[in-house]
């Protein structure tokens, strides 16, 4: 056998689709079932058969490059940590050199983000993308080792055999999103705030940075302590630990002097969901590549229950969800409308509390909605923005079908011009 790619996924052209690139380290010929059966389980599988990057898989096309090594496993480092946390002082203990594609060394240590590159590494690594997908954006990198470790950083995520889909997801937000990680292990952040998407210091309700995601109503700093919850009076009733937004105090892997969102997100705790600040972001990014289009999104109380429906004019056909068939969609529009006023019910949200039957609902009361936007997928979640701001996802329940019918009146095309940034910035984490 020799070195090959084999295409996993294959959306679109490669200049219009993100390229994914997955290549192991450590695995011989005969260990090329256990690299395959990996990717399959952890990356198509459990990343892409979930939340957003399920959404969203249609943004994205993966590649598996097969590299043999001689030996079998990745080279090993230990370091001696002084006791201290930072790592300036630390000094190698021992190393166990192996002979393998990329030299990659796993290292063991949270602090030295778990594994490193060896002299050759980067080189490798470039000729392999060079080699066999000379467009990749983005690169997963899986170590033939049993131990936990994952790092990721500027557009790359690398992960061990010892950790699962959740793990290669927040390494997925540090490597493909820029994220900052938003857990705490220990100390207190004493910097200036250095403009990362998830994470800040500014807590200043008019200026901080996921300011459009906040009701008014939520105290700021939501929560205050080292990795706090909410703490700062009563915690509100069905208040989602990883869906509603604040300022809480830890992040960055500090506990204290900056804040996170939520008070959980894939960002901290790997199997939630991103955060609607991280969400939005991604979603963001790679909203161009998924080709997911929209003519017009509307969202208000339709059907009179009292609670936001959804629909969606898309072609030449109508998808209404009401509030009854999506719950969370309500929660979705009504926080998308309150990062636009003061309020849930400003006259700007007006729409909101307007009462349309179905027959009506192409009437000049709808039409004059279209500023909201909802990106709706297959996997039946939902996401709504109006105007510049942007909200999180909503998920429809199983079973709950979107009705599609014909639209016999086309309302004025509103849909609005989705900005496009590369996001791989050189934000690292593990
Ligand atoms: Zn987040």
């Amino acid at each position: 056998m020799a070195d090959s790619m084999t295409v996993l996924r294959l959306a679109g052209p490669a200049g219009v689709k993100r390229n994914l690139v997955v290549m192991g380290d450590g695995f011989t010929a005969a260990d090329q079932g256990t690299f395959n059966s990996y990717v399959q389980t952890a990356l198509m599988e459990g990343v892409f058969g979930r939340d957003y990057f399920s959404e969203d898989a249609s943004a994205y096309n993966i590649y598996r490059i097969n590299l043999e090594s001689v030996d079998s496993g990745v080279s090993q480092r230990r370091w001696n940590l002084q006791g201290t946390p930072g790592t300036g002082d630390d000094t190698i203990l021992t190393d166990t050199t192996r002979d393998t594609a990329l030299g990659i060394i796993f290292n063991a240590e949270w602090s030295h983000c778990w594994l490193e590159y060896g002299g050759n590494s980067e080189a490798r690594i470039t000729a392999a993308i060079n080699t066999w997908v000379p467009d990749a954006n983005n690169v997963l990198i899986v170590l033939n080792e049993p131990g936990f470790g994952g790092c990721g950083g500027g557009g790359r995520a690398h992960v061990t055999l010892g950790v699962a889909w959740d793990v290669i997801a927040h390494e997925f937000g540090h490597g493909i999103g820029g994220f900052a990680d938003e857990y705490s292990a220990g100390g207190a952040y004493m910097g200036a705030d250095l403009g990362w998407i998830n994470v800040t210091t500014v807590t200043d309700r008019a200026t901080t940075r996921w300011r459009q995601f906040i009701d008014p109503a939520t105290p700021l700093p939501t929560g205050v302590g080292a990795a706090a919850n909410y703490n700062q009076g009563p915690r509100p009733p069905g208040w989602s630990s990883n869906f509603d937004v604040g300022l809480f105090e830890g992040g960055n892997t500090q506990n204290t002097g900056i804040y996170r969102p939520v008070e959980n997100c894939r960002m901290n705790g790997n199997t939630p969901e991103f955060c609607p600040v991280c969400y939005t972001s991604m979603k963001t990014a790679r909203h161009a590549e998924t080709a997911h289009r929209f003519d017009n999104a509307y969202a208000g109380n339709l059907y009179g229950s009292g609670r936001s429906d959804v629909l969606l004019h898309h072609g030449a056909s109508i998808r209404f969800a009401t509030a009854t068939q999506a719950s969370r969609t309500r929660s979705a529009v009504s926080r998308a409308c309150r990062a636009r006023g003061s309020s849930r019910r400003t006259t700007r949200c007006s729409w909101v509390t307007s009462t349309v039957t179905a027959s009506t609902r192409w009437s000049s009361s709808t039409r004059a909605i279209g500023s909201c936007r909802i990106w709706v997928s297959s996997s039946r979640t939902a996401a709504a923005a109006c105007g510049s701001s942007r909200d999180t996802t909503a998920t429809f329940p199983a079973g709950a079908a979107l009705p599609a019918t014909t639209a016999s009146t086309s309302p004025t095309s509103t849909a609005t011009a989705e900005t496009t940034s590369s996001s791989s910035t050189g934000t690292t984490g593990r």
